[in-house]
């Protein structure tokens, strides 16, 4: 028998995420975010279930855009990041992939190439989050020298990237569009302001390209429930199996360090996932685990290879029996918060020790 530890990736749920986004926002183009490995999902069976459904697709550097056209991949693939040295334009102008351009220095790179065929760009303005882009007041200048380089393609598209868009009302994210729209004003070019909370509940940001990346993996990046996102459905399903059941009496300590102790009489359940399977370690007692689809609290320390739950109050648990980590019945988003994060970090932390069966 192999250990029964494995994630199930619901690439049928990611269609229908995907419709949902596109639904959302019917007059855009769909971008589909593949960048760290799809999100842990693994990317290149992410970009083939998606490569009809899609306009395009967007990865953070060079590697993970060959790994796609190796793959198969037709459809464009914009490197979110740029390039980071100057001899990747050329290797990306091979691969037919779209740059994006956020400071001088990648200017110049492309200026500077020797390319047999143009490249299409993007430009990043920096209207807020001040992580990447060229600042509003050079995006003009920066675009001119763009339509003068033979290197670039003619149909740049504006982008920009929000700070807060996952909290509701939030007047940075207003702030950031009106910078965003002035700018654009009078150039006559795309526009891309759009991440999954932005796709979900800012609907004015929508413009010519979304690029959602978490919300097509099938959760929330809201903390509060949100009606639009209601229909999302998990994609990744992490499951492993119960391997031990013991009776502790009052008193009794479980696990390393002895982080939760039992105030009666209890059942406790192992179950074969660690911190090894990217389960997190930070995870609190009380972090909700499903065992034979019941939630019960995760008690005592993550271990690398096993966990355990309080099962007490529920049905007689066996070994054998099967357990959901996250996905289906408990979103990957809940779980992160039991353990002071996100589930963006969860998903994309998934290590290759854990297999991943793709449904379809
Ligand atoms: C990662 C990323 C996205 C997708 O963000 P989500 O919150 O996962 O939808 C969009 N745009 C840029 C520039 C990104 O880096």
């Amino acid at each position: 028998m192999t250990r029964p530890t494995r994630a199930r990736i619901h690439l049928d749920n990611l269609r229908h995420n995907a419709a949902i986004a596109a639904g959302l926002a019917p007059a855009s183009r769909l971008m589909a975010v593949v960048k760290a490995d799809g999100y842990g999902h693994g990317a290149e069976s992410v970009a083939a279930a998606l490569d009809d459904r899609v306009a395009a697709f967007a990865v953070a550097s060079l590697e993970e855009a060959v790994r796609l056209r190796d793959r198969g991949i037709r459809r464009p693939i914009l490197l979110l990041e740029g390039v980071f040295e100057a001899s990747e334009v050329a290797e990306a102008a091979a691969i037919g992939a779209w740059i994006m351009l956020t400071c001088e220095e990648q200017l110049r790179w492309l200026q500077e190439a020797a390319l047999t065929q143009t490249v299409t760009c993007w430009l990043k303005v920096d209207t807020g989050m001040h992580r990447l882009g060229v600042t509003p007041q050079r995006a003009p200048a920066f675009l001119q020298a763009l339509r003068e380089t033979p290197n670039a393609g003619p149909d740049t598209v504006l982008c920009t990237h929000f700070s807060r868009a996952d909290e509701l009302g939030q007047g940075e994210t207003r702030e950031q569009l009106a910078c965003f729209l002035a700018l654009c004003d009078g150039h006559d070019c795309l526009r891309s302001a759009a991440n999954s909370p932005a796709v979900l509940a800012w609907p004015e940001t929508h413009l010519d390209w979304i690029r959602p990346g978490y919300m097509l993996y099938g959760d929330s990046p809201f903390k509060e429930s949100l009606p639009q996102a209601a229909a999302l459905k998990p994609v990744m399903t992490l499951e492993s199996k119960v391997i031990g059941v013991r009776d502790i009496a009052a008193g009794d300590a479980v696990g390393y360090g002895a982080t939760w102790r039992a105030e009666r009489a209890s059942r406790i359940a192992t179950v074969t996932a660690g911190y090894g399977d990217g389960y997190p370690r930070t995870a609190g007692n009380g972090t909700p685990v499903l065992v034979n689809g019941q939630r019960v609290p995760l008690v005592g320390r993550v271990s690398m290879d096993m966990l355990t739950v309080d099962v007490t109050d529920v049905a007689a648990v066996h070994v054998g029996d099967p357990v959901t980590l996250w996905g289906e019945g408990l979103p990957v988003g809940e779980v992160a918060r039991h353990a002071s994060t996100i589930g963006y970090e969860l998903v994309t932390r998934m290590p290759a020790r854990v297999p991943r069966e793709a449904i379809t």
